[in-house]
This record gives structure tokens, C-alpha cells and sequence, in this order.
């Protein structure tokens, strides 16, 4: 049987990051995704704002001078409040990044690239080995080692089993622990478009009744301009978007996008995602520790979901470099819980508020969001406090 300091569960972004930063500081790490080794670009059409922190961690794993290529900095962000429809906006304000002395508030890049980019990397890491296309299968815990096998019949023993597989995550049940989950009847689509206009390093947000619309700038696609797009919207109602003949979504596309970018053009397929808050009830098991969406799952606002993952990474590298003999014991796998459970709570709850109050289509409370967005523009320290806070603060 195969032993290694850590197994991880999963590649997505979360897992192929910490598989990075783990073998860059010297453990033994097998990481297993039942994924196809390299993603195409219709595998997952999200694109992930990095924000200052997360560079930080994967400039020390030494992966983002692989990433930077594809990698769009944002550096002004748009908020808009709109209201009706076809929307009409009341008010439209920015944020400039440079205000708070940095180039840029975060960096944008597309999934399926990042993933495929980040594989290449890593596969030539020393002391990492990726097994994708098979997946994490059973999971006994001893006091001493996880036991792990895999689907295509491997066993190991590692120190840690790190569970970064996802809001659905087989190693979290495995080790018996349970989710709490907020839903709130929305539902987000995600794809890419080209449009007439430069953005010019500008993201832009559109709130109106059922949440976000968001174009986040990509690199030129055949060209053009373009963009990410994140919509969000009431289940059904997003649904019947993702459902809907090319034509007729083009015409609804471009009324909710307000013509800020003039044209749009839909570039890629449509992908509807659920819009929950999911915590898991523990973060740690024996022999066994939760990051990213296997651990907590926000509606997608204000690039909090990876970057927020990208903290536990983080935080349990530097436990385990701190003390390499005591990875997967009790004592640090209790610092990871006692360092991640506040500032968890503290973003779900923030966030949790923020999409209530955008997607509300009561007047009262979009009287709310529009004196909200006038005050947090107007009042230049909390200006300051809401960029800081945009960049990973
Ligand atoms: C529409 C949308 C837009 C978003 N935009 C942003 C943004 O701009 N910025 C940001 O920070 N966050 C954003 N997020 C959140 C971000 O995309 C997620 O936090 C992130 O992709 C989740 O990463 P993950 O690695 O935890 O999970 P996943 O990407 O779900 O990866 C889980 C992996 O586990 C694998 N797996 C499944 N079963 C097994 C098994 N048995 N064994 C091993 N592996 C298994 C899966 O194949 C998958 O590859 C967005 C989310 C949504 C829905």
C-alpha cells in the first residue's frame, strides 16, 4: 500500500492549488479527480476573479507565471442599480482600484483554462502525482492514517485526507460529516459573450429585482471584446433563460445587460448553477480536514467563493510547514477549524444579506440598495473599507 503525507479528493481549482502549494513546501501529496485529465473549453464556462490573496498563494506555489498569460486584470468596478423591465438604471457608480494603491482588484480568468493550465504545471511538481480520471472511492480513519481507495483498485495511507471535491463532496460523507444548507429559490447562469465595446478592465454589476448581472472582462475572443457572465435570477425564471432558443435569450441578454457594453454576443453554451450558503457542520474529522465548496458553498457575489477556499489552503500550508511531524493530528487539524470557522461565518452572513437585499423586488428594500450604494460611494472611508474588503480584506 502506497504511502503518501496527503491525499486529496478532488481537482478543481481548489484541489489542483492546494495539491501545488502542498508539493512546493515538500509533502508527498497524491491528488485523485474522476475528471478527464484536461478540461475543453465547455467543461465549465465560470471564469474566477483572483483576488490579491489568492495571487499571493499561487505566486508561492509557484504557478502563476503559467497562469498570467490568460489572465485579465479588473480594475475598476461598476456597480449599477437598475429597476423594471426592461431595466432602467437610477443609479451607476465606480470603484477605481488604483484608490487603494493597487493596479488592479483581482485578475480574471476562465475555469476550464485555469484547470487545464494549472494540471500542466503541477504534473511536473516533484513528489506530486495527479491520478485524474479515477476518483476517491472508501475512507477508513485510524488514529494515526486516513485509508483510501480508489476507483481504479489503489489503496493508500496518508497522514491527512484533504476533501476539495466539491459541494457534493464523497469524501466529506465518507468521513460522516453533514451540511447546513440556505437556499433562496435563484439560480445563476454562467457563459461568455463578445461584445461592441472595450470594457477597459471594468466589471461591471447590474442589480435589479432577482439579483446580480455581472460581466466580468475576459481576453478578445475571435477579435472582440469580451466577457464572463454570471446572471442571477428567480429558479424558474433562470431555468427557462438557459432553456430558451438562441434569439430570443440574445434579445433578453442584451435588455438586462443595459447596453453598458453596446452589442452583446453569446460566445459559449449557457450553465445553470444553483445559488445556495452550504456549510458543512464540521470542518475536520479524524485524520480528515474540508476546504472550498466541500466545506462552504456562497452565492457568487463579489469573487468570494475560490478566493475564500484559497484561504484554507493557505492557512493549513502554514500549519503544516509550521509543523510537518504533526500534519493531520488532532491539535493542527483543531487550529485549521478555530482559524477558518469566524471569518467563514462572518462572509456567509455578509453575503447571505447582501443577495437578500439585492434580490428583493420589494420597493422599500431596492429604496434600501439604492441609498446603500449612494452612502458606501459617497462616504470615502467606507468607500475605502467596501474595496478593501473587494480585494480579499
Ligand atoms: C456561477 C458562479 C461563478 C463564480 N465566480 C467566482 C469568482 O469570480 N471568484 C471566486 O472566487 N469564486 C467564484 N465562484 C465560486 C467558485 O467557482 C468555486 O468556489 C470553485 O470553482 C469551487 O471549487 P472547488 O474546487 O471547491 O469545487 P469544484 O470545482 O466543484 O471541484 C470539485 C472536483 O471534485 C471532483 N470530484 C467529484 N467526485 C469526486 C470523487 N469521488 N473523487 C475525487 N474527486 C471528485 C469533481 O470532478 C471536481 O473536479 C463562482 C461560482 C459560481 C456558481
Amino acid at each position: 500500500m502506497e504511502r503518501v503525507d496527503l491525499f486529496i479528493s478532488g481537482g478543481g481549482l481548489a484541489g489542483l492549488i492546494a495539491t501545488a502549494a502542498f508539493g512546493q513546501a515538500g509533502f508527498r501529496v497524491v491528488l485523485a479527480d474522476p475528471a478527464p485529465p484536461s478540461g475543453d473549453e465547455g467543461s465549465d464556462l465560470r471564469s474566477t476573479a483572483y483576488l490579491q490573496p489568492s495571487r499571493t498563494l499561487i505566486e508561492r506555489a509557484g504557478l502563476w507565471q503559467a497562469l498570467a498569460p490568460h489572465a485579465t486584470p479588473l480594475e475598476v468596478l461598476r456597480v449599477v442599480d437598475s429597476v423594471g423591465w426592461p431595466p432602467e438604471i437610477r443609479e451607476s457608480r465606480e470603484f477605481r482600484a488604483e484608490e487603494t494603491g493597487e493596479a488592479a482588484f483581482g485578475w480574471n480568468l476562465p475555469n476550464w483554462r485555469a484547470r487545464r493550465v494549472l494540471a500542466e504545471a503541477i504534473a511536473a511538481l516533484p513528489g506530486v502525482s495527479l491520478r485524474l480520471g479515477t476518483g476517491f472511492r472508501t475512507l477508513v480513519q485510524r488514529e494515526s492514517e486516513a485509508l483510501v481507495t480508489l476507483s481504479d483498485g489503489a489503496r493508500l495511507r496518508a497522514r491527512l485526507a484533504l476533501a476539495a471535491d466539491g459541494r457534493a463532496s464523497p469524501l466529506r460523507e465518507a468521513a460522516g460529516i453533514g451540511v447546513d444548507v440556505t437556499r433562496y429559490g435563484q439560480k445563476a447562469l454562467a457563459f461568455s459573450v463578445t461584445h461592441d465595446l472595450p470594457h477597459e478592465g471594468v466589471s461591471t454589476e447590474i442589480y435589479n429585482r432577482g439579483g446580480a448581472f455581472t460581466l466580468v472582462p475576459l481576453g478578445d475572443a475571435g477579435g472582440r471584446p469580451a466577457s464572463a457572465v454570471v446572471w442571477m435570477d428567480d429558479g424558474p425564471r433562470a431555468v427557462a433563460l438557459a432553456a430558451m432558443e438562441a434569439g430570443a435569450f440574445a434579445a433578453e441578454m442584451q435588455a438586462r445587460s443595459c447596453g453598458v457594453l453596446g452589442a452583446l454576443e453569446l460566445a459559449t453554451g449557457r450553465q445553470v448553477w444553483p445559488v445556495v450558503t452550504q456549510r458543512a457542520q464540521a470542518m475536520v474529522a479524524q485524520r480528515v480536514a474540508l476546504i472550498a465548496e466541500a466545506a462552504h458553498v456562497l452565492p457568487p457575489i463579489g469573487a468570494q467563493g475560490l478566493n475564500t477556499s484559497l484561504q484554507d489552503v493557505a492557512v493549513l500550508v502554514g500549519l503544516a510547514v509550521a509543523a510537518p511531524e504533526a500534519l493531520g493530528a488532532p491539535a493542527m487539524l483543531d487550529a485549521y477549524a478555530a482559524a477558518r470557522g469566524r471569518d467563514l461565518a462572518a462572509r456567509a452572513r455578509a453575503i447571505d444579506l447582501f443577495n437578500r437585499v439585492c434580490k428583493s423586488g420589494l420597493v422599500p428594500v431596492q429604496s434600501l440598495r439604492l441609498a446603500g450604494l449612494r452612502a458606501v460611494h459617497g462616504i470615502a472611508p467606507l468607500r475605502r473599507a467596501a474595496m478593501r474588503a473587494g480585494l480579499g480584506g
